[in-house]
């Protein structure tokens, strides 16, 4: 899908967390998650295997010790790059269904994009598909492979 939107000149966003040491969602600072993705070392790069165009747009999120940074629309520029671009459908994918991926695209929803949901593109920690379910129930459409093609 990446390559396919590179190909038609269509805007490609990869989004990363961006945490400090000392993130509040560090187990070690009472949050729920082990340390992971902390800015500027090797846990916060893009997979090898994930080929990015050379102008994919990142955004760093949760760079506030005090912010989940979830979604990638939480204090970042996301929107207003999308609205730049003149985005209005957002074609999604990535870690975690639960988590990252279910409150960005509420968010997206709730801000008035249409979101297609790249069902093969997200992996899940804990229930995938309530959380599928939640964002096809909020208007997200959940495509398969087959069906984007
Ligand atoms: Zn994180």
């Amino acid at each position: 899908m990446i390559e396919r939107f590179a190909t038609k000149g269509l805007p490609v966003f990869a989004t990363r967390d961006w945490h400090p040491a000392n993130h509040g969602s560090f187990a070690e600072f009472g949050g729920r998650w082990p340390s992971h993705c902390v800015a500027n070392t090797s846990g916060a790069e893009f997979s090898p295997s994930l080929r990015l165009p050379a102008d994919a747009i990142v955004i760093s999120k949760g760079q506030s010790p005090t912010e989940a940074g979830y979604s990638a629309f939480e204090s970042t520029d996301f929107e207003r790059h999308l609205n730049e671009r003149g985005v209005r459908r957002l074609f999604v994918g990535g870690l975690a269904t639960d988590y990252c991926v279910l409150t960005t695209v509420r968010d997206a929803l709730a801000r008035g994009f249409a979101v297609v949901l790249l069902v093969d593109a997200v992996r899940a920690i804990g229930d995938g598909q309530q959380a599928i379910d939640e964002m096809v129930a909020l208007g997200a459409a959940a495509v398969h492979d087959e069906d984007a093609a």
